[in-house]
């Protein structure tokens, strides 16, 4: 089975843990492809960093720091001190050393004219994720957010209002700067083409996946696909995070129906919810609803969520043989 993965960082990351135990239990030979958002990149010290990419890779490759959900495990900071006895900016943004290494990797490469979607199978080879991951572009698209400041109307990174200001300056709305003139990265459009089923996780709707349907062509390659996604929503908030913020800035109400009504009943065929969300079954118009429990607590807790979405995809692809 070939399963298609539209994944932002600590949501889509934790949630592939669970689908990757969940189809090792299977007979048949599966294949996991990771379409990584990268909207969240950014140019830190001449380095370029990303964010999800890292996350995914970092977490299927064991090699996260499980407690923050992102970044290295048995982190040290010595080149962050160092930096910032000189002075140098920004100090908002967390650097350990050994994500350094990463980082000082992928940006040679990419100086050296390699494509970020090669970069990313370089790293990869180390990490060994068992999934095949693809940034959504290999073109420079980045994630600005529109603001008021008292100097007027100001358009900040993504990073900037998420990580510096922890998303509290009132967000007006978002811009995908790149993102029209940006390409699929090779393999994406093939692996969608190819796969029998499409999740989303329970990312963040408007800053991850959000980003990656930006990119001109993947949305509409999806539209024609079973495409099943978990709510990262919960009883009118975030799980953890703050997408909220995010919803609100788009004008779309902090809840799991209006999630889904966002994603449009053009692009989801079928929609997982909490149980505490049971009330919305009925409220998303051509989109089949399901509840269950949708906290990831750990691997096997995850593991029986993912295996929910691809047992409703199932369904969906059932009923459709059968029209
Ligand atoms: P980011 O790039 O690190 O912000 O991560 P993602 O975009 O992949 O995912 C962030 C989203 O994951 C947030 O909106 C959370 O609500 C959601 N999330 C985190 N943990 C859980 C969980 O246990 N269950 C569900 N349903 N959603 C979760
Ligand atoms: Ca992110």
């Amino acid at each position: 089975m070939r399963t298609v993965v539209l994944a932002g960082g600590i949501g889509g990351a934790r949630f592939l843990e669970g689908l990757r135990a969940a189809m090792a239990t299977g007979t048949t030979r599966d294949q996991i492809t990771v379409i990584g958002n990268t909207g969240d990149d950014i140019t830190l010290f001449g380095l370029r960093v990303c964010p999800d990419l890292d996350t995914v890779m970092y977490t299927l490759g064991g090699g996260i720091n499980t407690e923050q959900g992102w970044g290295r495990a048995a982190e040290t900071f010595t080149v962050r001190e160092e930096l910032a006895a000189y002075g140098a900016q920004p100090q908002w943004f967390t650097l350990g050393d050994r994500d350094f290494a990463t980082h000082i990797v992928r940006t040679r490469m990419l100086a050296e004219g390699t494509p970020l979607s090669t970069v990313t199978a370089h790293l990869c080879a180390r990490w060994q994720p068992g999934v095949e991951l693809i940034p959504m572009t290999d073109d420079p698209v980045e994630t600005h957010v529109r603001v008021s400041a008292d100097t007027g109307p100001r358009e900040l990174h993504f990073q900037e209002w998420w990580v510096r200001h922890g998303a509290r300056l009132t967000a007006h709305g978002f811009r995908s700067v790149g993102a029209d003139e940006a390409r699929p990265a090779p393999g994406v459009l093939a692996a969608i083409e190819a796969a029998d089923v499409i999740l989303l996780p329970p990312s963040n709707p408007v800053v991850s996946i959000g980003s990656i349907l930006s990119v001109p062509g993947i949305r509409s390659a999806l539209l024609p696909k079973t495409v099943v996604g978990v709510s990262p929503i919960i009883g009118n908030a975030p799980v953890r995070g703050m997408a909220d913020a995010c919803l609100r800035a788009i004008g779309v109400e902090t809840s799991a129906a209006a999630v889904a009504r966002h994603y449009g009943p053009d692009l989801l065929d079928g929609w997982l919810v909490d149980d505490s969300d049971r009330g919305v079954l009925d409220t998303v118009p051509g989109t089949t609803v399901r509840a269950r429990p949708l906290y990831m607590h750990d691997t096997s807790t995850t593991a029986e969520i993912a295996q929910a979405a691809l047992d409703l995809a199932w369904d969906l692809q059932k009923e459709k043989e059968n029209r």
